[in-house]
């Protein structure tokens, strides 16, 4: 039986519904903050699959015969997880404290979900897990950074001072179905724009760069780090190495959206990262994973993901 932190939201309810599939019993927890219920309406009905309504701040409530506990628990978009900095923060600070200590208490293993942006605006390209990253500690991102850099360090105090079985999957950007579409980072909002026709918003010149996962690669990548014996010593790196400027991304989602596009530019946020790529060589040796998902594939669901979307919403966009 495993517990999904996060259950609800766009990367949780994926592996939700993976565990489920695999035959696990899945104990969801979410505080509906930015994960939707509705992500989980296929499972609603599901014998194995229980869906509680919990804030991770909050300590849990024992749950016996967990063997996992996933904590994929925080807003991720800049503009979300800025909007209550103090949330986002203690979500990763204290939330994760609150699951490592449950998890310690049941004896299961423990998988947390850190970010790329542990890295900041990075000096060594691409990032490998050894690079400890430029952080400004005082800057908008630094309740996302900072948070998940502490939740990884606690993370590292419990296999110290309690053996406790933790894996830490350092994610990268990811895309697919189930992102929201006021979720207010590049796929969403280029998506949406080039759907109803309007200018896509490049911040900053959009030469910065991503490197974008689809979602069953990274769910994937996630599953295999929770299963793998002996335990990673250390943080793994789960993204998609390849890499794209802005711009490339823009045209990328005009051709799959199958839309002319034109831009727009508005100012780069602060702090924003200049360029970001995964070094997966740990991720490819210790888990034999790496992304499979062809671009052309991912995008296509994406964008009639979105498209059901805006239909929903009867066509207005977020
Ligand atoms: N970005 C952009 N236009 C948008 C949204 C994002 O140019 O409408 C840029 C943003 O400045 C950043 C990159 O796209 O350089 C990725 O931003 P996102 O918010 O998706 O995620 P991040 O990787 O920064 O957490």
């Amino acid at each position: 039986m495993a517990i999904v932190a996060g259950g609800a939201g766009f990367l949780g309810s994926h592996l939700c519904t993976r565990l489920i599939d695999d035959g696990y019993r899945v104990h969801a927890v979410d505080d509906f903050h930015t994960g939707l219920a509705g992500n989980l309406d296929h499972l609603a009905d599901h014998p194995d699959f229980v869906l509680m309504d919990h804030d991770i701040r909050q300590p849990l409530p024992r749950i016996g015969g967990v063997t996992e506990v996933y904590n994929l628990a925080c807003p991720a978009s800049p503009p979300h997880y800025q909007d209550q900095p103090i949330r986002t923060a203690t979500t990763s600070v204290v939330g994760t404290l609150n699951l490592l200590e449950l998890a310690h208490d049941l004896g299961a293993r423990f998988l947390m979900t850190s970010t790329s942006e542990i890295y900041g605006d990075p000096e060594v390209h691409p990032q490998p897990e050894s690079y400890r990253g430029c952080v400004n500690t005082i800057g908008p991102r630094a309740c996302y950074d900072e948070g998940k850099r502490m939740a990884e360090s606690l993370c590292y105090d419990f296999v110290r001072q309690y053996q406790t079985d933790v894996r830490v999957a350092r994610v990268f950007n990811t895309y697919g179905p189930r992102m929201r579409l006021d979720d207010g980072r590049i796929v969403s909002n280029f998506v949406a724009q080039a759907l109803t026709g309007r200018k896509l918003t490049i911040y900053g010149t959009g030469r910065q760069t991503r490197s974008f996962c689809y979602v069953d690669d990274l769910i994937e990548g996630l599953v295999r780090l929770m299963r793998v014996n002996p335990r990673p010593e250390g943080p793994v790196n789960i993204g998609n190495p390849e890499e794209h400027t802005i711009i490339e991304m823009a045209h990328l989602i005009g051709r799959l959206t199958g839309r002319e596009i034109s831009l727009t530019h508005d100012p780069l946020p602060a702090d924003d990262p200049r360029r970001r790529r995964p070094d997966i060589t740990l991720a490819r040796r210790l888990l034999g994973w790496q992304p499979t998902v062809p671009r052309r594939t991912g995008g296509a669901a994406t964008s009639a993901w979105f498209a059901g979307q805006m239909d929903n919403a009867g066509g207005t966009p977020p």
